[in-house]
């Protein structure tokens, strides 16, 4: 990072900023730490431990230990400590958030609306314990009975990245001790803050100690390397990058570990011409805007039927460039920096490459300091389609709009990618966009809405997008076994 300079010591977070393993919140001193730092200006929040291999591996031993009882426990019992969670959440809603725009630099705003987000996978998982069920069914032979039981898969090793530090962790924590697995979570070191608050909340609410367990760590390669080497991991549940996940699979394969992994997007966001404009472009700046464009299902390439091509692209402009940046803390900020200069300088050359290559920005387009984390709000028109951002994720606010002229012709393009995560369409007809959604190459489609987010629906993608859903039913069946017993009928 190149802008930094440490916060006034007064400034400094003072939460519980440690390892946590076993139940035991390991003090600061005990070794090496890092810092974290803020988006805005790259000052200092707080120090958190940089653990080694040895630390890492005494929290799965901590988990290992744990699970022994927590398997055991009755589902009812975990529901009520799951349900507790959730309510401390909300408890704590405000400090949540603000802690979430200070590391990750979303506007309050987002940050809020995360924690509400983060805090329905507990709810969802408290109602889910108490629904795993198993069948029976005869043998075609008639000799026995077949009967499957669902057992948690055992101690889970929780992987997640810095963009959304709350609603990552609980997507994987909540069903995981659901189901009745114990956990280590390694959040991603640009925001471990979020997960130590919430980790402290959730013992707070009973989980027992040792259950989650909280390791950070710079030398992340190593370390989670490590952990999947251990023979007590029995579950990878990763959310990045594809490239990393790819990396993290070969790892897995080594140790034969069962894995889920969320990866990388390429949204197409398909809006055809007689869609209700206003309701398409509220819903892009949902899709596009949300987190400044730092989500996986961030809208990347957005296809506008030629008829309304220009218009829309020109009402777009207008929208976005009307978007308040600053202080992700002040209220009326609506759009705040990314998550560190390294993500704008990528934005910034991913945009001045389709620049070069004869895109023109109706708003936006260029960075005011080449030095800060900010990037404007911006709309690009009259691309190549070799543009570099329309095969990679742009991860930051800038919309290209393309147009397309048929129904064939948006399909093909929007399925020419190696990713399928999410697609959304709009159309008032609703047979078309049923058609459309099952021509897409993609895990999920939002049809005449921006978001598919929810804690009850199963999230995730097709092709280098992922493997395995997380939330809904399917996100517990991710942390569960078959057991089959075939039981004599004589
Ligand atoms: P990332 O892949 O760089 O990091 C994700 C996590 O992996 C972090 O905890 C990081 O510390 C760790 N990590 C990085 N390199 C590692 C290595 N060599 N070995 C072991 N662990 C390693 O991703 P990111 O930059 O934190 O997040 C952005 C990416 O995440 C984007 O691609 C985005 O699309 C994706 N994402 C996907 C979903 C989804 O649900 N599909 C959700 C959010 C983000």
């Amino acid at each position: 990072m190149r802008t930094t300079r440490d916060a006034p010591a007064q400034n400094r977070l003072e939460t519980n900023v440690r390892r946590l393993v076993g139940g035991n919140w390991f003090p600061s001193a005990t070794g090496p730490m890092f810092d974290v730092r803020n988006p805005v200006d790259g000052a200092a929040l707080a120090s958190v431990p940089d653990s080694g291999a040895d630390a890492a591996l005494a929290a799965v031993g901590a988990a290992e230990q744990a699970l022994a009882t927590w398997r055991g426990t009755a589902p009812r019992e975990r529901t009520v400590v799951l349900m507790r969670c959730f309510e401390l959440m909300h408890e704590h809603h405000e400090d949540l958030a603000r802690l979430i725009s200070l590391e990750n630099g979303k506007a309050l705003s987002d940050s809020r609306g995360e924690v509400t987000y983060a805090a329905e996978f507990f709810r969802w998982y408290a109602e889910e314990a108490v629904r795993i069920e198993g069948r029976t069914l005869v043998s075609p032979s008639g000799d026995n009975t077949i009967e499957v039981h669902y057992e948690p898969i055992g101690v889970a090793l929780l992987v997640t990245p810095w963009n959304f530090p709350a609603a990552m962790a609980t997507r994987k924590l909540a069903p995981a001790l659901a189901a009745g697995c114990t956990a280590v979570l390694k959040p991603a070191g640009l925001t471990p803050l979020t997960a130590y608050a919430i980790a402290d909340l959730m013992r707070r609410a009973g989980v027992p100690d040792g259950a989650i367990n909280v390791v950070t760590t710079q030398s992340t390669d190593r370390v989670v390397g490590a952990m999947l080497a251990d023979a007590r991991i029995r579950k990878l549940s990763f959310t990045g990058s594809t490239s990393v996940g790819k990396l993290l699979l070969h790892k897995a394969a080594d140790a034969v570990v069962n894995c889920s992994m969320e990866l990388g997007g390429n949204a197409p966001f398909i809006v055809f011409e007689d869609a209700d404009i206003h309701a398409a472009l509220d819903g892009l700046m949902v899709a596009k805007m949300r987190n400044g464009g730092q989500a996986c299902t961030a809208a990347n390439r957005v296809y506008v039927h030629r008829s309304i091509a220009l218009e829309f692209a020109e009402l777009l402009a207008k929208r976005m460039g009307a978007l308040r940046m600053g202080d992700p803390l002040e209220e009326r900020t609506e759009c705040g920096p990314l998550i560190n200069v390294d993500a704008a300088d990528k934005v910034e050359a991913l945009v001045d490459h389709a620049l070069a290559h004869g895109a023109r920005a109706l708003t936006g387009g260029r960075r005011d300091d080449p030095a800060s984390a900010f990037y404007p709000p911006t709309v690009l028109v009259d691309l190549d389609p070799e543009s570099l951002l329309l095969s990679e994720e742009i991860f930051g606010p800038v919309a290209p709009v393309l147009a397309f002229d048929d129904e064939a012709e948006v399909v093909a393009a929007a399925n020419n990618t190696n990713y399928g995560l999410v697609a959304y369409v709009y159309t008032a007809d609703l047979r078309r966009g049923k058609r459309i959604a099952a021509r897409l190459e993609s895990g999920m489609v939002a049809l005449n809405r921006g978001m598919v987010s929810d804690a009850a629906a199963p999230f995730g993608g097709v092709k280098e997008s992922g493997l395995g859903r997380e939330g809904g039913h399917d996100g517990i069946l991710q942390f569960l076994e078959a057991k089959y017993l075939a039981v004599s009928s004589g």
